[in-house]
């Protein structure tokens, strides 16, 4: 089973030096099955976010329920495609976080759906691969899903 993965970001020039470690519990027969459940987390988050309201929006939505957009702030109330959006924000947030930024709740969430950062239970443990272009495979706005989910194996 496919247990450790090792995400980079960019291509080519641009590819990043450092990485995200992620390691899964249970492990996945194949990388594309273990990054789908990986997005399948991101979403999950990016769902609380896109719930989250500001106080404005919040307000014209309690007094307006048929207003398209906020009348203080201009933003949209009809929010069919902010998840996919905010699924590359939360992977961006991991990218630049640290333990403090994504919050407990953030760790709890991913630990309960099998998912931790680091080698979590040890190398030894299951196969490893890498994982390339993270950020495009994590971005959907045209629905691509599989085709661009770049990797190879580290260890088989
Ligand atoms: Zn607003």
């Amino acid at each position: 089973m496919y247990r450790h993965f090792l995400l980079y970001q960019g291509y080519a020039e641009d590819q990043t030096l450092a990485c995200v470690l992620l390691s899964h519990e249970e492990g996945f027969k194949t990388p594309e099955e273990a990054m789908e459940s990986f997005y399948g987390f991101l979403r999950s988050r990016a769902e609380i976010l896109a719930s989250d309201w500001d106080p404005c929006c919040e307000q014209v939505r309690r007094e307006h329920p048929d207003a398209s957009y906020c009348m203080k702030c201009g933003f949209s109330l009809e929010r069919p495609d902010i998840v996919d959006e905010l699924v590359v924000t939360v992977w961006e947030n991991i990218w630049t976080g640290t333990i403090d930024s994504l919050g407990g709740k953030f760790w709890e969430a991913m630990q309960d759906v099998g998912w931790a950062f680091g080698e979590g239970i040890g190398w030894r443990f299951g196969k490893a691969a890498a994982i390339f272009r993270a950020d495009q495979y994590f971005d959907r706005p045209d629905g691509n899903t599989l085709e661009r989910l770049l990797w190879e194996d580290i260890r088989t």
